[in-house]
Order: structure tokens, then sequence, then C-alpha cells
């Protein structure tokens, strides 16, 4: 956890809990959290239950993200949802590029720049998740993939709305499996996506600003110790969000 980044601890539920057990989730966090001054706490719901969590969680720090968009404002475009449609019912922010959309949809890489850009257009936080497979690591190419994925992301952003930007990193072989980056492995590749960000942006204060998070297989007793790394802000949590009782003690891996 580095200097004066805030820890964001974000839940991505994807495709999982029912309108109930989402609403009663939300509440749990929205009495436990407090004001949320120390930590960002956020949740990203299926997009058909966004409307219902938006009125649980208003007024509360939680905040509510969709976990993907379409980069047009609207259109002949069947099954999807644009940025000002989130907008509309009180999204405030929204992953872009998870693993699963890359590999299960074929969303292409290039196509993350102009979702980056349709999210910071529209005033919503981008998360953007990079992370490589077992095959592009075991063969040497994890640097060269990583830095194309964030070359895509940020192909449109200027350096000034740059650290409106939320990255997290998530190697495709520790997601749902169970298999956990150690936390100097997840460490050494925050670091190198920090210093490709100072190549970026040579001011250095997007380098320093800008929080990534780690995801894959983070449960409660691993939290801690990732987010004892000085290059892990934050964690992305799956399976593990979905329940209070492994939720909660990520939200507060330092209590
Ligand atoms: C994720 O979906 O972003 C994720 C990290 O999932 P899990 O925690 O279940 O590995």
């Amino acid at each position: 956890m580095g200097g004066t980044r805030k820890p964001y601890i974000a839940a991505n539920w994807k495709m999982n809990l029912d309108r109930t057990r989402a609403m009663d989730l939300v509440k749990t966090l929205k009495a436990r959290i407090g004001d949320g001054d120390d930590r960002e706490v956020a949740v990203f719901p299926p997009a058909l239950y966004l409307a219902d969590v938006a009125a649980v969680a208003q007024g509360s720090p939680v905040g509510l993200g969709a976990q993907n968009l379409h980069w047009e404002e609207e259109g002949a475009f069947t099954g999807e949802i644009s940025a000002p449609m989130l907008r509309d019912i009180s999204v405030d922010r929204v992953l872009i590029g998870h693993s699963e959309r890359r590999r299960i949809f074929f969303e292409k890489n290039e196509w993350m720049g102009r979702k980056v850009r349709a999210a910071l257009d529209h005033d919503l936080l981008p998360i953007l998740c990079v992370g490589e497979t077992l095959e592009e690591r075991r063969a040497g190419d994890l640097e060269a993939v990583i830095h194309g994925q964030l070359e895509a992301g940020f192909d449109w952003v200027r350096e000034e709305e740059a650290p409106r930007i939320t990255l997290a990193y998530e190697p495709v072989w520790a997601i749902g499996t169970g298999e956990t980056a150690t936390p100097s492995q997840a460490n050494e590749v925050h670091a190198l996506i920090r210093a490709w960000l100072a190549v970026k942006f040579p001011g250095g204060e997007v380098a320093a600003s800008l929080r990534i998070l780690y995801g894959g297989s983070v449960k409660p007793d691993n939290a801690g110790a990732l987010m004892a790394q000085p290059e892990i802000d934050g964690l992305l949590v799956g399976g593990a969000s979905l329940k209070a009782e492994t939720f909660l003690p990520i939200v507060e891996f330092d209590r």
C-alpha cells in the first residue's frame, strides 16, 4: 500500500446473486464501512440490479459500478449499455477489459481505449483490467502483454485526466482458480506497470498517484499480505465478495 494512495477494495459480483441478496449485501456493507474516509469501497453488480442497488447505496460512500460498457452513447448495439445510461441511474464507475470479457466474449484489446474514453467523457471512473495468461507468462511475454494492454487502454487519455483511472492487475491464471499470485509476484508486476506510467506520463505525478489493484483469488487470509506490498493499492475481489462473511474481512484487511 503506497504513500498517499487511498486503499480501494472493489467487489466484482460477475453474473452472481439475485436482486434480494444483492440489496442485502449492500445494506450490510453500508452499515459497516462508516464514512469511508480511510478506504474506498465499491461494488460492481450485474447490470440488471444496478438501479436497485443504487437506491440502497444512496447517501453512503459505497461506490457503484457496472461490469462493462459500450463506447457509443446510443445506437444499434443489441445487448449493450452506454455510459450516459449508466450515469442516468447513478452509477459512478465501470470495469473495463476484465479478462472474462476479453477471453470469453472476445472483446478486442484495441476497443479498450474507446471504452476508457467513453467513461472519462461521461464522468465514470474506470478500472482498467490487465493481466497475462499462464502461457504468456511461461513464454516470457508478461511484460509485452501488459504493455500492450496499457498502450491500448491509455490510447486517448490526456495526462491531466489519467489520475481518474484505476488499474487492476489480474493474472488470468489466478482468477477464480484458487491460485493467487504471491504478494511479491504481484508487487513486481505492479512496479512494472508504474514504470510504464512514468514513461507514458513523464511528469511523474500520474505514476505516483494512480492506484493499481490486485485481483485473483483474493481471500480474507491473503488480503493483508497483498495489501502490505508497497505497490498494491487495493484489491479487486470476485468470489470472496459475494458474502459479507468473506468480503468484510477483506475490506477490513488491516483491522
Ligand atoms: C475477478 O473477477 O476480478 C476476480 C479477481 O475473481 P476471483 O477473486 O474470484 O479470482
